[in-house]
């Protein structure tokens, strides 16, 4: 059977069973599309996103890009009228910056960097900026996605690890020291000669004692040379999904403390799904979030 893709939604409800309580119709909503088993041994403790079945609506069931989709109640929040129907589709993509940020715990005065400016990167970097005051370092090796973050915060610096040492850049900005917290959000394991690895690079990112926080989905391993790591007594962590960030998304945006609409680069008809994909393939330097726009 084919599958409607589309994880990354939010509308309007038409029409709620009989047994929904909490929501009515003509109510503005955001989905999280994470469905977790409950019974295994992640659940059991409270610790959602690492269910061992874990499925997310859109991927391993029909999702949002249809004008209509079926959702249980309780995996909807009520978007305020602060927030647009567009910026309420990109509710998704922020609480996955802002479970990494509560992850790795940054607080008001962390330095921090994040490698990797595709879209991930980009919802780091805007939650981030809602905790710390402190320095915030971005990594690429496209100069386009990196003028992005740069467009939307002019208090960040940007490095472009295709023509800059990034650890030594790194270092420098943070007075010799290394950043509390940096974030890996690349997710593929591309060698790219005279380029660190990108996991690797955090590590040697790092101040003694800080944390390494890895997003990128790669199959790939991630070469880290483990002394490098020990000799900070560092920590690498990972982040998944979200976990109830829906939430204080939906309060930062109602706060107009993000700016969804740095992410956007395109916007596009339902019936262009295909071409937008292809988009997203062949220029990834052009292109962080196409919006597919059901109705007016
Ligand atoms: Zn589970």
């Amino acid at each position: 059977m084919p599958l409607i893709q589309g994880h990354e939604f939010a509308g309007t409800i038409v029409q709620k069973g009989p047994a929904v309580r909490n929501f009515k119709e003509g109510d503005r909503v955001a989905v999280d599309p994470i469905i977790w088993c409950g019974h295994c041994p992640a659940c059991k403790r409270h610790h959602y996103p690492a269910c061992s079945t874990l499925k997310l609506v859109g991927i391993d069931l029909d999702g949002g890009f249809s004008e209509f989709m079926k959702v249980p109640e309780n995996m909807l929040y009520t978007v305020t009228e602060k927030i647009s129907d567009m910026h309420a589709a990109l509710v998704e993509v922020f609480s996955i910056g802002f479970h990494a940020c509560n992850r790795a715990g940054v607080s008001e005065d962390d330095r921090i960097v994040i490698w990797g400016a595709g879209k991930v990167g980009q919802s780091i970097l805007q939650a981030a900026r809602t905790k710390t005051r402190n320095t915030v370092v971005m990594v690429d090796i496209l100069d386009e996605r990196l003028a992005f973050a740069q467009k939307a915060y002019n208090d960040i610096y940007i490095v472009n690890a295709a023509n800059t040492n990034a650890v030594e850049k790194i270092r420098e900005l943070t007075g010799g020291e290394g950043v509390d917290i940096a974030f890996e959000a690349v997710g593929h394991t591309k060698e790219i000669p005279g380029v660190i690895n990108p996991v690797r690079g955090c590590v040697q990112a790092i101040r003694g004692a800080g944390k390494v926080c890895v997003l990128g989905l790669s199959s790939e391993p991630s070469p880290v040379v483990m002394k490098e790591l020990i000799l900070k007594e560092g920590i690498i962590m990972t982040s998944r999904v979200s976990h109830g960030e829906f939430a204080e998304t939906i309060e930062n945006m109602s706060r107009y403390t993000l700016k969804p609409e740095a992410v956007v680069t395109d916007i596009m008809h339902p019936s262009e799904t295909q071409e937008a994909f292809e988009m997203l393939e062949k220029e990834p330097h052009k292109h962080l979030k196409i919006m597919l726009k059901f109705s007016e």
